[in-house]
């Protein structure tokens, strides 16, 4: 037998992990700097870390009140009902369930290219179809509701990146309100906020309090530091927030990401670091890498160094792995994510040489 016609699906290609770069080139993993998947090189917060230890030996049980705390939390923290809190399986998680809520099959996802891979897979995966709109790389990539609908025609979804990956550049909230307020009643502008913890750029939750027509999707991975834990949410209208009980997956979020994603939530010193860590290695590299950059209100800088695959692959022989930009249809860009002054140094050394050379 076989499975359905896969033809249209890609697969999701992860920047690669130390062990397996070390191994192939025969180093030491210690010797290795991460920096192609935008995580947090402070690691996770140490409260996290404790609450996980602490609940390591409840592990057999289904999570039932972790999840109940963590969504309380979290509504709070938005100031929104507990049921417009959609906790899921990474921000992934959240994707699928919104194409499960909102899309009959056939029905269209608008999306931005250059653009995050799981948007299109996870449009396909329930039966739904993708059309994209362009961000112009001769203008910054600058993000405006005119750009956006200059492409929509009526989709189910419209996703916004904002800070945007991997080029760093954001939708202003009075943009997305326009975006919403042309586009369908029927249509939803989901805005993915995944890296909104280091922007000022204000969150479109405001939306989400006074419309039923916008989204904001957020994660644990990225300023959080819990990217393995697998840990997301969304933040829904009240009208149909509680569509979540029929969408989503029993026990998508685990006992462990419950209890760590609420500990690192009431971590401000953690989050503090991690933001102020970033806002100077940013600075850093666009002052110090030869190659042009673009300004980003992320946790990565996006570099224009003439062949993306020649110098992440030099790069990576010298221990400094960054994303190579071909897969999101920038093949003379690399994407470095910001860490220590110790690592962007390395980072910088090591990338001006083998792009000049
Ligand atoms: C990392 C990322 C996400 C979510 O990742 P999860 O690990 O699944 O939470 C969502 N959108 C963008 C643009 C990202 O870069």
């Amino acid at each position: 037998m076989q499975p359905r016609d896969l033809s249209a699906h890609t697969v999701y290609r992860a920047g690669r992990g130390v062990e397996e770069v070390a191994r192939d080139l025969d180093l030491d993993p210690d010797d290795l700097v991460k920096l192609s998947s935008n995580e947090n090189v402070l690691g996770p917060s140490p409260k996290a870390v404790d609450a996980i230890r602490d609940h390591a030996d409840t592990v057999h049980v289904y999570p039932k009140a972790s999840h109940t705390d963590l969504i309380e939390g979290l509504a709070d923290r938005w100031d929104l009902a507990p049921e417009q809190v959609w906790a899921a399986n990474g921000g992934d998680g959240v994707l699928d369930c919104l194409s499960r809520a909102l899309l009959h099959p056939e029905e269209r996802v608008l999306i931005p290219n250059p653009g995050f891979a799981y948007y299109g897979m996870s449009a396909r995966y329930h039966h739904g179809e993708v059309s994209e709109y362009t961000l112009d790389r001769a203008d910054g990539f600058t993000q405006t509701a005119a750009n956006v609908l200059d492409e929509y025609d009526g989709e189910r979804i419209v996703v916004v990146t904002s800070p945007h990956n991997p080029t760093g550049s954001v939708m202003p909230l009075d943009e997305v309100e326009a975006l919403a307020e042309a586009t369908d009643e029927e249509t939803l502008v989901l805005v993915d906020e995944a890296y909104g913890e280091f922007t000022d750029v204000p969150s479109a939750v405001s939306l989400v309090r006074e419309r039923d027509d916008v989204a904001v999707l957020r994660t644990f991975s990225k300023a959080y530091g819990l990217a393995g834990m697998r840990l997301g949410y969304g933040l829904i209208p009240a009208d149909w927030a509680d569509a979540y009980g029929r969408v989503h997956t029993p026990f998508d979020t685990g006992e462990l990401a419950c209890r760590a994603g609420l500990a690192a939530l009431a971590d401000d010193d953690h989050l503090e670091r991690s933001v102020e860590m970033v806002e100077r290695a940013r600075e850093y590299l666009y002052e110090a890498l030869d190659a042009p950059t673009w300004e980003s209100h992320g946790n990565f800088v996006l570099a224009d160094v003439g062949d993306g695959s020649a110098v992440a692959e030099a790069a990576q022989r010298e221990g400094v792995i960054v994303r190579d930009c071909g897969s999101f249809g920038l093949p003379d860009c690399i994407r470095v994510t910001c860490g220590t002054d110790e690592q962007m140094e390395r980072a910088v050394s090591v990338l001006n040489e083998v792009t000049d050379g």
